[in-house]
């Protein structure tokens, strides 16, 4: 009850409500309209109240992992316009093709499972884990997507 006050705590118009009763009109507007924490401040606030440090250290994973998702997905996306730009680029260039699903078998894979076990071994319930999981399954999704798109792309033109 008290975290749920915690969290609306500011009027809809900005003004702070700590210490005003719940049910009071807000002296600023004169309306009783509370504003929804933007994500950030839920994660941050959800981050404060987690007490295990492995879903912490599962979340900063998770986060490490949609980042090299990302970077992988470029790569992959890079490599297929410049596999597609006119111009001889010499025999082995196409194997640039390779690296992005390389990484995301050696590096992004084991980083995501070690992601899932650390922050869902823990008992504690918080939203932590969900924030975990989607970002853990967006960073393999993208790449994939980058990856499927780029071989498309690429061998469908020989
Ligand atoms: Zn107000």
């Amino acid at each position: 009850m008290v975290e749920q006050n915690r969290k609306v705590i500011q009027c809809q118009c900005g003004y702070d409500r700590s210490g005003l009763d719940e049910n009071a009109l807000c002296p600023e507007c004169g309306l009783l309209k509370l504003m929804s924490p933007k994500w950030h401040k839920r994660v941050r606030l959800d981050w404060r109240h987690c007490h295990s440090r492995c879903i912490k250290t599962g979340f900063v994973l998770a986060i490490v992992s949609c980042a090299l998702g990302l970077a992988n997905a470029a790569i992959a996306i890079y490599s297929t316009i410049y596999l597609m730009t006119p111009g001889f680029k010499g025999g082995t260039a196409g194997f640039i093709l390779f690296f992005p699903p390389a990484v995301w078998i050696v590096i992004q894979l084991p980083i995501a499972f070690l992601t899932l076990i650390v922050t869902n071994f823990p008992a504690e319930k918080t939203k932590l884990k969900r924030y975990s999981g989607l970002l853990i399954t967006i960073s393999l999704c993208i790449p994939v997507i980058a990856i499927v798109l780029s071989f498309v792309l690429v061998l469908g033109l020989d």
